[in-house]
């Protein structure tokens, strides 16, 4: 069994009134932290010593910013003891500390854990904290930023993610084996720029495995996926289990 629970699933302008895109697998690995990543943890009641992995696909605001504010909470209200993992492009832990010190002073202080940062390689199988995941370079704003789609076998299911990016051919090679694809549609309608749309997922839906569960996020609007089998647009708090 597998539940993802979306924190947010709009795009960078938080369309709609729709919050930043994020997700938790099992109320443990969390791909993505907006700002309102706390609060919405918080609104999810997830036990905020059970967030093991944050994994980073890119370092746009939108999908990092909210870490400092975890950091602070560890420091002043919820006692934790074992290691956070972060994992994230090259520079990944520089990026991090020294944005969480700009945030606040004191927040990376010693507060009784550890942070350990994992770069990510594309290529090859990675472990974090005893699980495997593999890291694939997306195509989001080419030759200015790295971006990072993440494969992650979690029990019996297994979760990808693209992070924000256009249609890329690697966007295959991630969801190959993936029971859910968590997807960049940004566009409701057509497509546009450093990000994919409707009409990306449709040429998608026909080459990824047809039992592979697209799940779309990062909207700017509501997508029609009628005619689509086997895709949900996510909702911003909602809940989906994979049994
Ligand atoms: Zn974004
Ligand atoms: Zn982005």
């Amino acid at each position: 069994m597998m539940e993802l629970a979306f924190l947010g699933t709009g795009n960078a302008f938080a369309a709609g009134g729709r919050y930043w895109s994020s997700f938790l697998a099992n109320g443990r690995y969390l791909f993505d932290a907006p700002p309102t990543l706390l609060p919405h943890l918080k609104r999810l009641e997830t036990p905020l010593t059970n967030i093991e992995v944050i994994f980073l696909s890119h370092f746009h605001g939108d999908h990092f910013m909210g870490i400092p504010f975890l950091f602070l909470e560890y420091v002043y209200l919820t006692e934790r003891r074992d290691d956070l993992f972060i994992v994230g492009p090259p520079g990944v832990e520089a990026k991090i500390e020294e944005f969480a010190r700009q945030c606040y002073p004191n927040v990376t202080r010693e507060a009784g854990y550890r942070r350990r940062y994992v770069e990510a390689q594309p290529g090859a199988d990675q472990y974090v904290n005893e699980i495997a995941f593999r890291a694939f370079p997306m195509n989001h704003v080419p030759d200015s930023l790295e971006c990072f789609g993440y494969r992650v076998p979690l029990g019996d299911k297994t979760v990808a993610y693209t992070g924000d990016t256009m249609f890329c051919d690697e966007i295959f090679e991630l969801a190959d084996g993936a029971d859910v694809l968590v997807l960049d549609c940004t566009y409701s309608e057509g497509e546009g720029p450093e990000h994919m749309g409707v009409d990306d997922l449709r040429v998608i839906r026909k080459r990824v495995a047809a039992e592979t569960t697209i799940i779309l996020t990062h909207l700017n609007g509501e997508p029609d996926i009628t005619g689509l089998e086997n895709v949900i647009a996510a909702r911003d708090f909602g809940t989906y289990r994979f049994e």
